[in-house]
């Protein structure tokens, strides 16, 4: 069985922390991402009721666990690759550098143009704020990095032995893959990654499956399925035009990578669609208060050769997705704890996107404290809220009547709180079996490992490959 050569350094009973080995032969391994933990997918993490009112000791208010190091040996590892470029898939990095890993790391060409800006951001929450160390990381993973382009075949030889990858296209953020391993006797070991969902806004679809005697799969939403994106689009702007009728504030907290590209490109869309047809619809504005997914944003439409064809017919019909007019970035500290005061006393119809993603720290947890609760305040969750955070817990207690912990502070919450779930980036049951279908059906699919899941996620996906392709899971 080849599962029985797999280790999993993360992500395995939980979803953040990603990091899988793989064993090619008895001297050497392959490393498949190396993610930062996060929330309570730590070691030692209690349950949630418990981390409502302070910080775990193994978790820092930012969300982010403070023991990274790598705890296995790494002698024998000889590459890393690295499905994407999100910081629970590539966050330890710096510490597997620690450890002394001095291997090739092997991405995708725009991977390697956006791990730069992750590596900084994990670093700033996680270790360091002191720029000249912060730049030697960078160096130092840029000398290591080999990009290599979708579809093509990449030999990585070793002392006795060869093997051959191919990333292939995940449609989940800019960048991002799958990754097939071809073993020197011909078998096809493959790590999903995260897998987008079809019709992600501005990214191609997944590639189909070609065959896989391992698959290692994630399995997020492995127990749901999503609204399609015409719903998503239309609870959207439900919730802006409860903004623009109420003047009340919408809270984003998002991402840097994927989601935050992704709302704006549709946000563009709403504003753009609603025309002249409502005077109040001329005031909202967008505000992207992260310095950190500013950059992403531009490096998203720098690439924009990878976006997919119906955002490049936008950009060809002279509009901006990612750049329009309403739009506007915040960057010093000084604007943004402006526009939490300006916020909270007085009444405009204004769409904020900040991070964290999971209001574990960052800025959007100013937004909150100040107005959660005001009842003319939406919150919108567009990703997944981890166990333990306080985006899980406003979640599970708001809306009106329940409160939450913020930094030590109890905050009442009287916002309505939505989720739209479609914006997670992570494919659902549906399109994970599709997903194997492709190969299953015709018996190219050997045996799946599940992993980066949630107990019952996991479980109900299990059940649905089993009945569904007759396949060995695990
Ligand atoms: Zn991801």
């Amino acid at each position: 069985m080849l599962s029985s050569r797999l280790k999993h350094h993360g992500a395995f009973n939980g979803v953040t922390g990603s990091c899988h080995e793989f064993k090619v032969n008895d001297s050497c391994s392959l490393l498949v991402d190396c993610g930062l933990f996060q929330g309570a997918d730590t070691p030692g993490a209690i349950p949630d009721d418990k981390t409502r009112t302070a910080p775990t000791n193994t978790e820092r208010s930012n969300g982010i666990a403070d023991d990274q190091s790598i705890q296995f040996p790494i002698a024998h590892i000889k590459a890393l690759l690295l499905t994407h470029c999100h910081i629970d898939h590539v966050g330890r990095l710096p510490w597997l550098l620690i450890a002394g890993y001095r291997g090739p790391i092997y991405c995708t060409e725009a991977t390697a143009h956006l791990l730069p800006l992750v590596i900084e951001d994990a670093l700033k929450v996680g270790m360091t704020r002191n720029g000249q160390l912060i730049g030697a990381v960078k160096n130092r993973i840029a000398s290591q990095l080999r990009p290599v382009a979708y579809d093509r075949w990449e030999s990585i030889e070793f002392e006795q032995d060869k093997v051959q990858l191919r990333f292939r296209q995940a449609g989940h953020i800019l960048g991002s893959s799958y990754i097939e391993i071809e073993l020197s006797d011909g078998q096809r070991v493959v790590f999903s990654g995260d897998l987008g969902c079809k019709n992600t806004p501005l990214l191609p679809d997944p590639t189909p499956l070609e065959r896989a005697d391992l698959l290692v799969l994630e399995s997020t939403y492995g127990n749901r399925n999503h609204e399609a994106r015409a719903e998503r689009q239309q609870r959207l702007q439900a919730v802006i035009e409860h903004c623009v009728e109420d003047r009340g504030a919408v809270l984003i907290p998002a991402f840097s990578i994927g989601r935050t590209q992704e709302l704006l490109y549709e946000l563009e869309d709403i504003i753009h669609r609603q025309g002249d047809s409502h005077p109040a619809w001329q005031e909202i504005q967008v505000i992207l208060d992260s310095p950190m997914a500013a950059k992403f944003t531009s490096q998203y439409q720098r690439m924009r050769k990878l976006w997919d064809n119906e955002a490049k017919q936008r950009l060809a019909s002279d509009r901006h997705p990612l750049d329009f007019e309403r739009l506007h970035t915040i960057d010093s500290h000084d604007q943004h704890a402006n526009l939490v005061g300006y916020l909270r006393s007085s009444a405009a119809p204004c769409i904020v996107i900040a991070a964290s993603g999971m209001c574990a720290g960052g800025r959007i947890v100013n937004y909150l404290k100040a107005l959660l609760s005001d009842p003319r305040t939406d919150v919108l969750f567009v990703g997944y809220q981890a166990r333990g955070t306080p985006g899980a817990d406003i979640q599970k207690y708001g809306p009106r009547g329940g409160y939450v912990m913020l930094e030590g502070e109890r905050i009442d919450i009287n916002a309505e709180i939505h989720t739209l779930g479609g914006y997670s980036a992570h494919t659902d049951q549906n399109e994970l079996l599709e997903f194997v279908g492709s190969a299953a059906e015709q018996g190219r699919v050997g045996e799946v490992r599940l992993v980066h899941g949630e107990e019952d996620a996991k479980q109900a996906l299990a059940a649905a490959l089993r009945e569904k392709f007759n396949i060995e899971v695990s």
